[in-house]
């Protein structure tokens, strides 16, 4: 049975839709990541899942129950936001036994279960400090132990690491994920950080206007973004009108291979940075291919393995190509480039 299910939700705020139709399932022990721009209706779809606003339409069910007229606190959630709002006069201790206490536990199993919390979010020996010394990550773990003491059947995080350094949020979210894993947690968080979502998730759910663009596993929308926004939204810029006949498409840089399959006609193609690849001599003023300009360089990937390359080509837009750091041309250097078709995806054509 789905943990969460959304069936054909809208909410609107005044004359404004923030989320159109939606319908989502999470499965028990699923780790969701809701992406999408700002405005696209991510924390409404958080807010209608907690009970703090009520669909116009559609129905929410938790555990195959419909939630209509179920207040908040009775739905059986965990709720972590960005700013944790920590009880800042309250020590570590008195922060994580919070929602125990608010549903009558006794002094003593609260007090152990503060223990087994702390523990498990890598701070033990904790209890007794006041808030206000800790270090952001470590408040942020503080709150994370609050949410997960009730035992909610669904953890909600919304933009969870948001406020913390990119060092140690690429730290926090494996360990947030190891650590779901462990529990069976079932999780929806919800993110603007595409490296935080594909980390942490087992699925991710693109949205746009109110509305789900795409959904799949990190790897499936990766490689296979289903339109243009979807693809622009993961940061891929190398996009242009295009119009497939068999293996080829014809485009405003000229002959592009397409894969096996794709359907004639009219398409938005976007070629990865993989798929733009420097051939022929190193001066570029001979050989084959299409003569472009490098015009900047910039460091990527783990340990600055390798380059991101920003090219003008001869004809049609910029161009982003990535290649190794030994081998990557200087600015203003003269190179020509091909396309291969493995990195190549045919998608929808632009409809506006
Ligand atoms: P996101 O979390 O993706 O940034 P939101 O769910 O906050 O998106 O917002 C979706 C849309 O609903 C936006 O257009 C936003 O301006 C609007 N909205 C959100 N909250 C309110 C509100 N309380 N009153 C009016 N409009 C709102």
């Amino acid at each position: 049975m789905a943990s969460l299910r959304l069936e054909a939700v809208t909410v609107r705020y005044g004359g404004r839709t923030a989320l159109d139709a939606v319908g989502l399932d999470v499965a028990e022990h699923e780790i969701v990541c809701v992406l999408g721009p700002s405005g696209s209706g991510k924390s409404t779809l958080l807010r209608v899942v907690a009970g703090l606003v009520d669909p116009d339409a559609g129905r929410v069910l938790l555990a195959g129950r419909d939630q209509r007229g179920v207040p908040p606190h009775r739905r059986g959630v965990g709720l972590m936001f960005q700013d944790h709002q920590l009880f800042p006069t309250r020590d570590v201790g008195g922060n994580v036994a919070f929602g125990l206490r608010m549903r009558g536990e006794p002094r003593g199993r609260t007090e152990a279960r503060v223990d087994e919390l702390l523990e498990l979010v890598g701070l033990p020996g904790t209890r007794r400090r006041p808030v206000g010394t800790l270090s952001g990550g470590e408040q942020q773990r503080v709150a994370l132990a609050r949410a997960l003491a009730p035992r909610p059947g669904l953890l909600m995080l919304d933009e969870p690491l948001g406020q913390l350094d990119r060092s140690l949020r690429e730290r926090l979210v494996v360990e947030l994920r190891l650590l779901f894993r462990r529990l069976g947690t079932t999780v929806l968080a919800v993110t603007h950080d595409q490296g935080e979502a594909f980390a942490l998730a087992d699925r991710v759910v693109v949205m746009e206007a109110g509305r789900i663009a795409q959904t799949g596993s990190p790897a499936e929308v990766w490689q296979r973004p289903a339109s243009e926004f979807v693809a622009r939204f993961l940061g891929f810029t190398n996009i242009v009108p295009a119009t497939v006949r068999g293996r080829t498409a014809d485009t405003p840089w000229g002959p592009v291979p397409v894969p096996p399959g794709a359907p004639d006609g009219p398409c938005a193609l976007l070629v990865r940075p993989a798929g733009v690849r420097l051939t022929g001599a190193p001066d570029g003023a001979s050989g084959e291919g299409l003569p472009c300009t490098v015009t900047a360089r910039t460091l990527r990937g783990g340990g600055f393995s390798e380059i991101s390359l920003l090219l003008e080509p001869e004809r049609g837009p910029a161009l982003e190509a990535s290649c190794p750091l030994r081998s990557a041309p200087e600015p203003g250097a003269a190179v020509r480039v091909r396309f291969a078709a493995d990195d190549v995806v045919v998608l929808p054509p632009r409809t506006a």
